[in-house]
């Protein structure tokens, strides 16, 4: 893989001539091409590796959009494809459950990193169902990620020290980029009304979210319109809805329709009119070579819908003016 790559350069650069002037690359060993095959667990890893390893890394993304995390089992590729990287990135705080196992064993081979646990534990959110375990969906909040981008610079820097310190400084560029989208993401849910600062939405992966930028979070899923609990839960939701004036639920892939139609008829039936805000990236990002597909580009899509659904003010292509335009 490294052979392959280092040949196309090559042969790049020679069929250029000496007296082209190159174009600058992002890092300034582009000449030898990547010295790294690294494979990540989610995207939002692989991207953020691909931000901080340069033209150094090959990464593989092992869950593409739409790819449940939680429930995840890697395939015969994957195991391959790990077995042969020279650093293997993973989220941890049991995000990945069904890949634990396997990884434990990897990483008596293979350098193994868990990005989201070299996070302070001070700055983690308990975990809603397990008292001895922590909210794995660090990414949601880009402060918190910077602790990850370090993290991802050290394992590359510990599979290539010749090349560290490139890492080190690339991860310091990100991380004031990382910077820059959590104070766009303040300032713009900052102008939502404080009484209407609620995520509804389908699962609990907002929690972070939630602490960073003063929203709170109540997730949908699993409410049953059938039973009689489930008909009263939906009756206090549309409650508060009305009356903290609610403008927008949120859909996710793997959302009920069920209880959002429930929540939006129930409103409707108060007067008020409810609609759905958005479809917000949870778990993964958006597609590859799209904007939505980088994990700076899936935060500042959910920041701008989040705040322009709710009644805050925020551009409509965001913070670089590159988000699709709403449909
Ligand atoms: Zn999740």
């Amino acid at each position: 893989m490294h052979a392959k790559t280092h040949i196309n350069r090559r042969t790049l650069l020679a069929g250029m001539g000496a007296a082209v002037t190159l174009p600058t690359l992002r890092t300034p060993a582009f000449a030898t091409g990547a010295v790294l095959d690294v494979v990540a667990t989610t995207g939002m890893i692989a991207d953020t590796a691909r931000e901080i390893g340069g033209d150094l890394v090959n990464v593989r993304a092992l869950m593409g959009p739409g790819v449940d995390p939680h429930a995840y089992r890697q395939t015969r590729t994957d195991i391959l494809a790990m077995a042969r990287a020279d650093a293997v990135l993973w989220n941890g705080l049991y995000l990945e459950a069904q890949m634990e196992d396997f990884l434990a064993d990897l990483a008596r081979k293979t350098p193994v990193t868990a990005v989201a646990e070299q996070i302070p534990e001070a700055e983690l959110v308990a975990h809603d169902d397990y008292t001895d375990r922590f909210d794995p969906h660090v990414w949601m909040s880009p402060r918190l990620w910077i602790h990850a981008a370090n993290a991802i610079a050290d394992a590359l820097g510990a599979a290539a020290p010749e090349h560290s310190e490139t890492f080190t400084t690339n991860a310091q560029a990100y991380s004031i980029r990382l910077g820059e989208l959590d104070d766009y993401s303040s300032h713009s849910l900052a102008t939502v009304p404080s009484r209407s600062r609620v995520l509804i939405t389908a699962h609990d992966a907002f929690n972070y979210f939630g602490r960073a930028y003063g929203f709170d979070v109540i997730g949908i899923q699993g409410i049953s319109t059938e039973s009689e609990a489930g008909v009263n839960r939906i009756s206090t939701l549309v409650d508060m809805i009305v009356e903290r004036e609610i403008g927008a639920v949120f859909v996710e892939s793997s959302v009920s329709d069920r209880s959002v139609r429930a929540l939006i008829e129930g409103a409707e039936a108060k007067g008020h009119s409810l609609k759905i805000g958005g479809e917000l990236y949870s778990d993964a990002m958006g597609n590859p070579g799209t904007y939505e597909g980088t994990y700076i580009g899936m935060i500042d899509h959910n920041a701008t819908t989040i705040a322009r659904a709710l009644g805050g003010a925020a551009p409509a292509r965001g913070l670089n003016g590159r988000l699709m335009a709403e449909g």
